[in-house]
């Protein structure tokens, strides 16, 4: 029987896009929605009245942080001191280990999916560090991360990150990699096994996905097989690329072409594939400056972007620019990469470095904005049926509040939400019509409890930085805080 919400604004969408309807509703049906507008005659079982709240689908995160923050630590270093933030050579050669134990990394998993629910986030795509395991990311440890994320009731895109060989540094003090071919092989025959898995399961919340490591820690066998794999089953690939000078020279080394080409050539430049970040590409001033034909080969390619506004900008850097490539055609995806999972602020990021990157107050595209955090994960994803509050789509959506004196005044919401609120202000999350989050509580989760179990966690793996570092810095030289500290 069918479920009425009412908000003050409610984001429906009309004629193949979003537009904004004031007290109003959203009525859905099971996993449907049935229902948007401004009333409803129909019998329903269950209302809730938001008031001051701007109901809208959910966010859609395609590079969601399932690990403990480690921006906190490592977006500080200049390029010489974050070295000792990888591993030695003789840490890969002799010492590899697994920081946390399997137990530890499926409460890591459990507490980074926590905050993603409590930041109005719906629908995901998972990423972790690879730094602290001792290769990639076991079968076992995503198959627990699905039941996780089957409890709390988050739509999941899943598999387990592979990799042929890990970002090292070498014995003369050079960024590297160090590969292993082997383990890629075994990698991606166990992310194959974690899609019969998810095939399997048949729950409409789980669907198994390609989640390589990083471009330059897969050889060339493990690219062009991911590519055959998804194309035979039809799945996504999501492919860390175009994301840094180091990868590009790396790339550039072993193949004598930059990493766009190096995509094409292994068949995976295509519409089944996901690219976080591509910052990276001929019109960089740090690649070439100028155009080359990169972003028309992107668009032509059908493959989406997944940009992360917030955690770019934290490692100094940003998508130059957001319009070009939306000009361009490019399907623009939003991610958040890092702690906070927080849309809303990464929106804000992206939308004020534009208008710096262009000199101008009109590139400032909220629209664009935060149709890449719904429209454009959907399209990602090629769900029709997401980011979008209409009849026959899924019952995915979040309400964030603006009812206090601090979210200041109301022009248009979807403003004041950006310029003056965060994601924490979400008050209300629904994915398949089913509340995962009401008034920033989650049924059958001790918040209390994961916060400090986090902090352990997180000093855990603090300490663990030390022992990889070629030169065994111990962690407070590694990572320095703000201003001395001062004990007593
Ligand atoms: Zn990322």
């Amino acid at each position: 029987m069918p479920t009425k919400v009412t908000a003050r604004y409610v984001l429906g969408f009309k004629n193949g896009q979003h537009a904004l309807l004031t007290d109003a509703c959203v009525v859905y049906d099971g996993d449907v929605i049935v229902h948007v507008g401004r009333d409803y005659q129909g019998p329903i079982t269950e209302e809730r009245h938001l008031g001051d709240a701007l109901l809208m689908p959910g966010l859609i995160d395609l590079d969601a942080l399932t690990d403990i923050d480690h921006l906190i630590l490592d977006s500080w270093a200049g390029p010489e001191h974050a070295k000792g933030h990888q591993w030695s050579e003789d840490y890969f050669r002799n010492r590899r280990a697994d920081v946390f134990t399997a137990e530890e990394r499926q409460q890591i998993r459990e507490y980074a999916l926590i905050q993603l629910v409590l930041h109005g986030i719906t629908t995901y795509m998972p990423i972790a560090s690879e730094v602290h395991s001792e290769w990639a990311e076991p079968l076992q440890e995503l198959i627990g991360m699905a039941e996780t994320s089957r409890r709390l009731g988050l739509r999941a895109y899943l598999g387990p990150a592979y990799r042929s060989g890990v970002n090292v540094v070498l014995d003369n003090g050079e960024r590297s990699v160090m590969f292993d071919g082997g383990r890629g092989r075994e990698g991606l025959a166990d992310a194959l096994r974690f899609i019969d898995y998810a095939t399997e399961l048949a729950d409409p919340l789980v669907t198994g996905v390609l989640l390589p490591c990083r471009i330059e820690t897969l050889d060339m066998e493990v690219l062009a097989a991911t590519a055959a794999a998804s194309e035979e089953r039809d799945v996504l690939v999501r492919l860390h690329s175009l994301q840094g000078l180091v990868e590009r020279e790396l790339i550039l080394d072993w193949h004598g072409i930059p990493p766009l080409e190096l995509m094409e050539r292994a068949g995976l430049l295509n519409q089944r594939l996901l690219i976080p970040h591509a910052t990276f590409i001929d019109r960089n001033p740090a690649v070439h400056g100028e155009d080359r034909g990169d972003l028309a080969r992107l668009a032509g390619s059908g493959a989406s972007i997944i940009h992360c506004p917030l955690t770019s900008m934290r490692y100094g850097s940003t998508l130059d620019s957001f319009n070009a490539y939306k000009e361009a055609g490019v399907n623009i995806s939003l991610g958040t990469d890092s702690f906070p999972p927080d849309l809303i602020r990464g929106i804000d990021a992206g939308v004020q470095l534009a208008k710096i990157l262009a000199g101008r107050n009109d590139a400032g595209d909220v629209a664009g904005y935060f149709d890449a955090a719904t429209l454009g994960g959907a399209n990602a994803l090629r769900r029709p049926d997401l980011g979008r509050l209409q009849p026959g789509a899924q019952a995915d959506l979040v309400a964030f509040s603006l009812g206090d004196i601090r979210d200041g005044v109301h022009d248009d919401p979807l403003r004041t939400l950006t310029l003056n609120g965060t994601a924490r202000q979400a008050v209300l999350s629904v994915v398949a019509g089913r509340t995962i989050m009401a008034d920033g509580m989650i049924d059958g989760v001790d918040l209390d409890y994961w916060r400090g179990r986090a902090q352990e966690l997180f000093e855990k793996m603090r300490a663990a930085y030390s022992d990889r570092d070629a030169l065994k810095r111990p962690a407070d030289e590694l990572f320095p805080p703000v201003y001395a500290r001062l004990e007593r």
